[in-house]
Formats: structure tokens, C-alpha cells, sequence
């Protein structure tokens, strides 16, 4: 049993079809053995971060045939990457300013992403999809600049747009969204947009980068540094912090992907580097669905502050956000505060007639945009492109800035500047790649899933929508196993062989990994992620072997942090 709870991890990259013959504890004794083969090898590319930007990296790189490491402190997408407003875009307010202040720099950026936009679509239909979006307008006047606007955005997404842009009459736009506020209402605009489920997103590229290959660790940071007799970066010390162990791995070419913490990275290769990155925090909440139903989002054209504010429907929630506030960089985790949730409702309440009050809250969460500094103006103001810097010294790639939509043009870009490192230039495949989940997926998985299964719809839906073709892989642990079938709670759609799949296939150690970044239950409903911590966490400790401690850390800690943060939205 002792052992068992030492021996954790486990290297799933080349080994996927054995691995859903596993049960957890032989997973955990693996990622001792993972570590041992890590430690033995020379990787071509250590990637630093498991966010967007890094398990895209890994993806794009493994599938280059390189070999390739994937080291994350906390959880893959626990940081940014799962607390975006969830839109794959070209960036309507970017547009705006590229015309009002005909910057180039701007508008190319724009185009690029819508273009990814079509990209991100394909590659995960299952977590995707293309997204109404309604901006309601107080004049006539109002009406037509947006709706010129909005059909530049179009044409310059070209054939790759979503749908065309409309001017809605007052009933066609109140037909879609029944709650808008009807004072003033004169017009609106409808566009399109891409939506994703991100951390599910991010999931599937590790997952993916894992089946091309890639040896990927969780809570696994990186302390430090070693360098060659040129000053190069040649290892790095590596602390797991579930093992509670370090390694050292050799590699011949890092590449830093940690957004927000970047700097901290740059500068431990090279402590003379200036700071590049300008955080921004911004933050959401969720509202009940019945306070905007139908399937469109709402675009709020113009806060106090010169923002956009959306809300978007989002699992069975409606999303509301973000604000844009320089902040310091934040280790912890962070939601809204009181006075956050007063800014977002104010909005909220302005354009749709539902006079939503603090109670009303289910759950809120907050991120740090990473920026790349320019001095001077405000963090909104700041292009939200990416930039490749190489160190001369050290040799560490830095990825640095950019936006969920163009993670796979950033991943790409690294990998690029890592191949002339290592003088062996190979093209970049992940255009056309697939992700896991996405690969057998179609509208006959739910069909295939229930009659597999037996299964009520909830809980098809909802599978579904998180694992795509994946979830067969689900069905089958119930059937091997019938118990497993049933609802960890009444009422929500998890069932005990969903828990079991994460733990089994998707690298899920703690609690947290489970409710927050798998499920992503902390994310939309904190009543019923405090709900669940328990039966989650029992369950875990039994098929992990947790020591008491673990369990107080895992279980006790995170019910704390959890009732923490929602305090400071109080
Ligand atoms: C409020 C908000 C809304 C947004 N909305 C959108 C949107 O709608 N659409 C869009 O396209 N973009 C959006 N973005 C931007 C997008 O979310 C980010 O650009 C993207 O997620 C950044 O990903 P990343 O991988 O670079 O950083 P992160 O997701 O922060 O990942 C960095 C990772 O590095 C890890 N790390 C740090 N130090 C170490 C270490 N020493 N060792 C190992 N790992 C380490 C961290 O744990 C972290 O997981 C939004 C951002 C914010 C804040």
C-alpha cells in the first residue's frame, strides 16, 4: 500500500491501447518507471508549461518526430489556459482599433486568428463550435457602424467565415435572446464566432502530444538549470511535486511556455534578461441559464471603461465576462471580488432585463492575460500577438504573448526556432491534425454511446461534449464493471466510470485535477463542486492509496481553497 502511494505517474505516450487494460494503482507505479526512463535519455525539446501554449508545443513537435518532454507544475490548463472567455476569434474590438487607429500590426493579427479560427474548428469538433453572437444597439446609427464593422470582419475571414453578419430587427433579435432589455432597443447585429470548451482543449493536446509520443508529467516544475561549458542550457532539475522527488533530465533545447510566469523562467537561464511580460487579470462568472436562454451569446458593446463584455451560454450556465485590470503576477488561483461581481452584474443588468443580484452567482474564476510589454498605456490597449524570442546566451525559447485562438501558430513558431537550434529543421504537421476525442467523432457518437451504454441522455450529453469519440472508452469501464455505471450524486451527470477514466487515461492525481480541470465543475457551479469533493476524493484515496496526509492535502485542502474563494466574491 506504501508503495503504491509513492509510485505515481506514468509515461501513457506510446502506450495507449495497454493502458485501458490498467487499473489506477498500475498507472501510479508507472510514473516511477516513467521518471527512471525520463532520466535516461536525451530529449531533443524539453517543453516548460502545460497550458495552450506548451501542450500545443508538445504536440507539434512530437508529431515532427522529435523527442520531446512536457513538464507542468500544477495541472495541464490549471493556470490561463482554463480561464479564458472561452472564444475561438479574430478579436471584434481588435478590428475596431486596427481601423480607428489603422494599425497594420493590428489588423494582421486579426486576420490571422480568424483564420486559425476554421482551423481550431476542425481540429476538435467535439469541444467546438461555431457561435452566434448578438450586439444589441440603443440608435439606428449605432446599428449600422456596427453592422459595417462586423461585415469587414467577415470578408477579411474570407472563405473561412462561420456565417454571415445580419442586421436584426427588434423581434429577431428579442426571438433569440427573450431576456434582452427591450427600453432602447432599437436594432441589433448578429456574427459569428468560434466557442471552445478550453480546458478540455487543452486536455486533448496533451493527450494528443502523449500519443505522438511525447513523455508528459503534471505537477512536475522546473526548479533550475544546468548549462554547458558555452553557457548553454543542456538540463534541468525537475521537482515532482506528487513524488515529492526531483530528477534531472538532459535536453538539448528548451522551450518556455508558462504565459504569465514566463519571466520567472527567462529569467533562472538568464538572470541579466529585462522582463518581457505585462499581466492583465480578468475575470468571469456564471449566471443561470434561465437568465438568457437559446443557444446565442450577447456581446455588450461598450463598458465605462472602453471593454466588450460578453456573455455566452456555456455548459448550463451563462458566462459573463471579463474585465482587464493590470495586476501583479498571482501564484495562486484567484476569482472574482465582490466588487468584480458588481461590475460584471451592472452590465449584465443594463442590457438584459433580468435583474440578477450577488446571489445569483454560481460560480466565477479569474486569469492573468500574458502581455508582452511595451511601456506606458493601459494592458487593453496592448496588441494580443505572440513573439518567439531566443536567448544568445542561454538558448532558452521563450513563447511569449498571444491568445488561446492562435496557440497552434505560437506552438508552431517555437518549434520552428527550437528545429534551426537544433539544426534540423523538420515542417510542421499539425494543421491537419486531429485531436483525441475528435478522430471517430460525429453527430452518431451520443447514438452509438446510449445504445452501447444505456444510459440517459444527461449523461450521454454530457460525455459526449467532454470526450468525444473517447467516451465509448467510458461506457466499456461500466461494462466491465456495472457499479461503476451510476451517478456519483443525483442529479448531476457524473457517473463513478467517468472518475475512473480520469484516473485511468487522463493523468488525473488529485481532487482537484478530477473537479476542477477535468470536469470542470469548480468552473461553472461551486455548490456542486463542494458537493462533490468528498465522494471524489474517497474514491481516489481507495484506488490511489493515499496516505493520510494526501487525503488531508487533496480532500480537506481543497474543500478549504475552494470555500476560500468563494468567500472573496462575498
Ligand atoms: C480573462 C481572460 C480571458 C481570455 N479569453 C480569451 C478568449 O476568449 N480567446 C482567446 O483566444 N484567448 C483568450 N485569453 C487568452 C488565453 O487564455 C491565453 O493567452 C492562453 O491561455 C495562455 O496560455 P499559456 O499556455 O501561454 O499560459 P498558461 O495557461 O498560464 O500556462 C502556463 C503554464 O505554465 C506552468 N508553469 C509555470 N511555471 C512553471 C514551472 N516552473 N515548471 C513547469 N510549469 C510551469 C503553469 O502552471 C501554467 O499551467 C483570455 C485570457 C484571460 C486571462
Amino acid at each position: 500500500m506504501l508503495l503504491l502511494a509513492i509510485n505515481t505517474g506514468y509515461k501513457f505516450g506510446n502506450n495507449l491501447t495497454s493502458l485501458s487494460r490498467m487499473q489506477p494503482q498500475h498507472i501510479l507505479s508507472s510514473r516511477q518507471a516513467s521518471w527512471q526512463a525520463a532520466t535516461q535519455q536525451v530529449f531533443d525539446i524539453v517543453i516548460i508549461g502545460g497550458g495552450a501554449t506548451g501542450a500545443g508545443a508538445a504536440l507539434d513537435a512530437a508529431s515532427r518526430g522529435y523527442r520531446v518532454l512536457l513538464v507542468e507544475a500544477d495541472d495541464f490548463g490549471s493556470a490561463t489556459s482554463s480561464k479564458s472567455t472561452k472564444l475561438i476569434h479574430g478579436g471584434v474590438r481588435y478590428l475596431e482599433q486596427a481601423v480607428k487607429k489603422l494599425s497594420y500590426q493590428q489588423y494582421r493579427m486579426v486576420r490571422k486568428a480568424l483564420h486559425e479560427r476554421a482551423t481550431l474548428l476542425q481540429l476538435a469538433p467535439h469541444i467546438t463550435r461555431p457561435l452566434q453572437l448578438i450586439t444589441p444597439c440603443r440608435t439606428w446609427l449605432e446599428g449600422v457602424y456596427y453592422y459595417i464593422g462586423l461585415k469587414l470582419y467577415d470578408v477579411i475571414s474570407g472563405r473561412t467565415h462561420l456565417g454571415k453578419s445580419q442586421l436584426l430587427t427588434r423581434r429577431q433579435a428579442l426571438e433569440k435572446l427573450p431576456t434582452l432589455r427591450r427600453q432602447q432597443l432599437y436594432t441589433a447585429v448578429l456574427y459569428y464566432d468560434g466557442q471552445l470548451d478550453d480546458l478540455r482543449y487543452n486536455w486533448a493536446l496533451a493527450h494528443t502530444a502523449a500519443a505522438e509520443g511525447t513523455t508528459c508529467f503534471n505537477h512536475t516544475a522546473l526548479t533550475s538549470f544546468e548549462k554547458d561549458a558555452q553557457g548553454r542550457l543542456c538540463g534541468a532539475w525537475l521537482h515532482d511535486r506528487y513524488l515529492q522527488q526531483s530528477f534531472f533530465v538532459r535536453g538539448r533545447c528548451f522551450i518556455n511556455a508558462t504565459g504569465p510566469f514566463a519571466d520567472g523562467i527567462r529569467q533562472l537561464a538568464q538572470p541579466t534578461l529585462a522582463p518581457r511580460i505585462r499581466v492583465s487579470k480578468g475575470v468571469h462568472i456564471l449566471l443561470p441559464k434561465h437568465m438568457m436562454p437559446g443557444a446565442s451569446a450577447l456581446l455588450i458593446p461598450q463598458t465605462k471603461d472602453g471593454r466588450l463584455v460578453f456573455a455566452i451560454p456555456y455548459q448550463k450556465h451563462v458566462l459573463v465576462g471579463t474585465t482587464d485590470e493590470e495586476a501583479e503576477l498571482i501564484a495562486e488561483e484567484f476569482g472574482p471580488t465582490r466588487a468584480d461581481v458588481q461590475y460584471l452584474l451592472e452590465y449584465c443588468n443594463a442590457y438584459l432585463d433580468i435583474n440578477a443580484g450577488e446571489a445569483d452567482v454560481k460560480a466565477g474564476f479569474g486569469g492573468l492575460r500574458p502581455l508582452v510589454k511595451k511601456l506606458g498605456g493601459h494592458t487593453k490597449d496592448l496588441v494580443r500577438d505572440h513573439e518567439i524570442e531566443t536567448d544568445p546566451q542561454s538558448g532558452l525559447i521563450s513563447i511569449l504573448g498571444g491568445k488561446w485562438t492562435t496557440y497552434r501558430l505560437m506552438a508552431r513558431d517555437g518549434v520552428d526556432a527550437a528545429g534551426q537550434q537544433l539544426h534540423d529543421v523538420r515542417p510542421c504537421r499539425t494543421q491537419q491534425l486531429v485531436l483525441l476525442g475528435s478522430r471517430q467523432y460525429s453527430h452518431h457518437t451520443a447514438i452509438a454511446l446510449q445504445q452501447h451504454s444505456g444510459w440517459d441522455h444527461e449523461i450521454v450529453k454530457h460525455l459526449v461534449s467532454k470526450y468525444g469519440d473517447q467516451s465509448m472508452l467510458v461506457a466499456q469501464l461500466a461494462q466491465q464493471q456495472p457499479s461503476l455505471a451510476q451517478r456519483i450524486l443525483p442529479g448531476m451527470p457524473y457517473t463513478w466510470a467517468e472518475l475512473q477514466y480520469n484516473l485511468q487515461y487522463e493523468m488525473a492525481l488529485t481532487v482537484k485535477d478530477v473537479i476542477a480541470r477535468r470536469w470542470g465543475t469548480q468552473l461553472a457551479d461551486w455548490q456542486q463542486a463542494l458537493q462533490l469533493i468528498a465522494p471524489v476524493g474517497q474514491y481516489m484515496a481507495q484506488q490511489l492509496g493515499w496516505s493520510h496526509a494526501q487525503q488531508t492535502e487533496y480532500i480537506d485542502g481543497y474543500q478549504q481553497q475552494l470555500a476560500q474563494l468563494i468567500a472573496q466574491s462575498k
